[in-house]
């Protein structure tokens, strides 16, 4: 087995990292959202090794990351008013917009789908990697299939030594889980994935938003769905974690009865546990920074060798959607409701 080169985001790293991807190679890539494996999205091969290095099943399409405006046009058949006005208000940003895809674009980066997940991110390094590359980027998070998202070149790393051949270290993901990813009906807006750009953010675009199902309902394996990553099993750490969902007083009086020696709490704060006499592992008190600390918290659970995990429930709007619908994959969807 070979080590896969840690990079520095310097220039003459990035240089390296370009010259890999102008190959044909997978490279991982910091973004603002989670790290992503990045390969040329227009070459078929080159993105085949993506699926291989992940794990990822062939159906479950890539998102196709853009530096420009300039960049989206041969990519997509038609882009829609309500898309143009996405852009001009959450682009460059940790928004994905579903488009119908121009022929350029290989199934297999589709997942097959007559259309393609499109976005522009924000973080400084990785505009200017695709910029020098001059092509579009197809990256889907950089863990094993199943496994949470990695939100530092370490996460990676764990993930992916031996796998590829180099990652690039941009430091901790500013928001930490994947984009919004949203596609258009007519007037309406879909949101398929919950992200940092909320349904309330989107509402400035439009008040016909619609959030699918699919967000906070368990989709079967085999049923067809308009975002194919929703069905899988995902972010999951190696424990088995089951969400409260109750006011504090109620979590705590639930630990106190159902806690047993080697159980872990996902609280909020250490203060949630006061008292309680448990291992506790925090994912912070605002949504923003639940976002920011969630996939890194799952991971620090396997580090610890959790088993059994009782989470507390995050906020079901704004951002915190996002948690919850990460989280929920997380748990299998067991929930406990209390008053
Ligand atoms: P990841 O790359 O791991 O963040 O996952 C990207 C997710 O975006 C996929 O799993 C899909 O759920 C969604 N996605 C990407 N492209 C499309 C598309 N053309 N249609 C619907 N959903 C998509
Ligand atoms: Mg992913």
């Amino acid at each position: 087995m070979f080590d896969t080169k840690m990079l520095s985001s310097d220039e003459g790293s990035i240089i390296e990292a370009v010259r890999l991807l102008k190959n044909g190679e997978v490279v991982g890539i910091p973004t603002e959202t989670v790290y992503g494996l990045g390969a040329n999205a227009l070459d078929e091969s080159a993105v085949r090794k993506i699926f291989k290095a992940k794990g990822r099943p062939a159906d479950n399409p890539l998102i196709v990351h853009i530096c420009d405006m300039e960049m989206i046009k041969p990519l997509v058949t038609h882009i829609p008013e309500l898309a143009y006005r996405c852009a001009e208000n959450f682009w460059a940003g940790p928004l994905t917009m579903i488009l119908p895809k121009a022929d350029i674009i290989p199934d297999v980066t589709s997942g097959g789908l007559d259309t393609v997940g499109i976005r522009m991110p924000s973080h400084k390094t990785a505009k200017e990697v695709i910029k020098k590359c001059g092509f579009p980027i197809a990256a889907p998070s950089a863990n094993l299939s199943g496994s949470p998202s990695p939100t530092t070149a370490e996460h990676v790393l764990n993930d992916m030594n031996g796998r590829i051949p180099a990652i690039i270290n941009g430091g901790f993901s500013a928001v930490g889980v994947e984009s919004t990813v949203i596609s258009f009906e007519n007037d309406a807006i879909r949101i398929l994935r919950p992200g940092f750009i909320s349904a309330e953010d989107l509402s400035e675009i439009t008040q016909n938003i619609i959030i699918d199902k699919g967000v906070v309902e368990k989709v079967s394996n085999r049923s067809v769905v308009r975002s194919p990553g929703m069905k899988y099993k995902h972010y999951a750490p190696k424990a088995d974690i089951t969400i409260i969902d109750s006011s504090l007083e109620a979590f705590k009086a639930y630990i106190a009865k159902h806690k047993t020696q080697d159980c872990v709490c996902m609280a909020f704060d250490e203060s949630d546990c006061d008292g309680l006499g448990v291992k506790t592992v925090c994912y912070g008190n605002t949504d923003e920074q639940q976002a920011h600390l969630l996939f890194d918290k799952l991971r620090e659970l396997d580090v610890i060798g959790a088993k059994k995990v009782y989470a507390r429930c995050p906020n079901k709007k704004g951002v915190g959607l996002a948690v919850y619908n990460r989280l929920l994959r997380a748990a299998a969807f067991q929930v406990v409701t209390l008053e």
